[in-house]
């Protein structure tokens, strides 16, 4: 077999294209392929497919291609021109890459792959990319993916706030919970990012909507209010984020009674912050002496501790009925423990309560996509946050989109 025979097929070359020369260069570690047409091909305008004859060449273009070995190898052609009636001169386009891609599809293929089992600097090293290289690969991946995405009713939609970075901006996410795959990014966390998801769905998928499991942000309620048939039935506070408030509130009262100890000389709470932001069972192992004998010491923070912890039965009841009684002498408790904090933040609750029992008809919250949580945890920390914000929507989509990547 003639080298050029070998690459014609290595390559996966078809009529008009065949491969006419290889140069094997082993100093440079590389292959090298050049691919020609027969002269009388005719070919297709990219935009209106209308077969028409060669016009002239573009400059010669190199992709790069899956390796040789340990041969890097690269193909090198002239993109063929036409000359289309309404389109003007325009170049058509080749069966082994994607318009403007500096990879052949098949490379590009390996490069998601590759992408999408380990952070941006480790891809480049396997790959031997450059880090922009990396970051186009994603970028013309993502969009690829969602185009091909088909429109389905997402019945349990989660939506929740990421910070990109300590301090920096927040995207809004809208998840599919069944599927745990994100479905919307959008900047800020204002009526609009969330608008702008429900307003790209068909009436049929907003009326398919059974639950909207979230914190209670006003501008989230705000934009579901506004798009979502029924939304009173089908907003869903979120437990995490209910327990994050009442937790919140718990690590105040700690810090007003640290103070007050400290004042007279009464290090008692020093060290303890964690703990009581613990869940019970979540507290470390080698603690939980210690945590046990604090809360014997009868301190404020204990008893705002034991009203925080009481609150979780809110999410154990099967039956609205009970649900609300339950939550009823909860209420009361916290009204009479003269906790401020802790009131405040009861109060907030209260207000919220009706679309919090609705988890007894839609039993969602935004725990179901941990999975997609970790990830996004993970892909922040492996680039240490984001600066630059459309790259982190891009990664977000790439390894949570659940979408179709490949070039086709
Ligand atoms: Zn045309």
């Amino acid at each position: 077999m003639h080298d050029t025979a070998l690459y014609q097929y290595l390559l996966g070359l078809q009529s008009p294209w065949t491969v006419s020369r290889v140069n094997l260069d082993v100093k440079r570690q590389c292959v090298d392929g050049w691919a020609e047409h027969l002269e009388d091909a005719t070919w297709a305008c990219s935009h209106c497919a209308q077969t028409l004859p060669l016009y002239d060449h573009a400059e010669e273009r190199t992709w790069r291609h899956l390796d040789s070995c340990q041969f890097q190898t690269h193909l090198h052609a002239r993109i063929p021109r036409v000359a289309c009636g309404e389109h003007g001169v325009v170049q058509v386009t080749v069966p082994w890459a994607e318009p403007r891609s500096r990879f052949t599809r098949l490379f590009e293929r390996l490069a998601i792959d590759v992408l999408s089992q380990c952070d941006v600097s480790g891809a480049t090293r396997i790959l031997r990319i450059s880090w922009d290289e990396a970051w186009g690969v994603m970028q013309r991946a993502v969009p690829r993916g969602r185009a091909r995405k088909e429109a389905r009713v997402v019945r349990r939609i989660g939506v929740d706030e990421k910070a990109a970075a300590k301090g920096h901006t927040y995207l809004t996410l809208g998840c599919d919970l069944d599927e745990g795959t994100v479905e919307h990014i959008a900047e800020d966390r204002t009526q609009e990012s969330l608008d702008g998801y429900y307003a790209g769905l068909t009436q049929a998928q907003l009326d398919g909507i059974e639950a909207v499991a979230m914190d209670m942000w006003e501008p989230y309620i705000q934009a579901t209010w506004a798009r979502v048939p029924e939304a009173g039935e089908k907003i869903v506070f979120d437990r995490s984020h209910i327990m994050g408030h009442i937790g919140k509130a718990v690590d105040t009262v700690r810090k007003q009674e640290h103070r007050a100890l400290m004042a007279s000389g009464d290090e008692t709470l020093k060290g303890s912050k964690y703990l009581w932001l613990y869940s019970q069972e979540n507290v470390p192992e080698q603690r939980r002496e210690e945590f046990a004998a604090l809360r014997r010491l009868e301190l404020k923070v204990g008893r705002a501790w034991a009203i925080k912890e009481a609150l979780r039965c809110l999410w154990h009841y099967v039956y609205p009925a009970s649900g609300w009684k339950f939550w009823k002498r909860w209420y009361f408790w916290v009204t009479h423990s003269r906790r401020e904090p802790i009131r405040k933040a009861a109060e907030t609750v209260r207000r919220h309560i009706e679309n919090i029992l609705t988890y007894y008809q839609h039993p969602v919250t935004n725990a179901m996509s941990e999975g997609l949580n970790s990830k996004i945890q993970k892909i922040k920390s492996m680039a240490c946050g984001f600066r630059n914000i459309e790259n982190f929507k891009t990664a977000i989509y790439f390894h949570g989109g659940g979408l179709d990547l490949y070039p086709c």
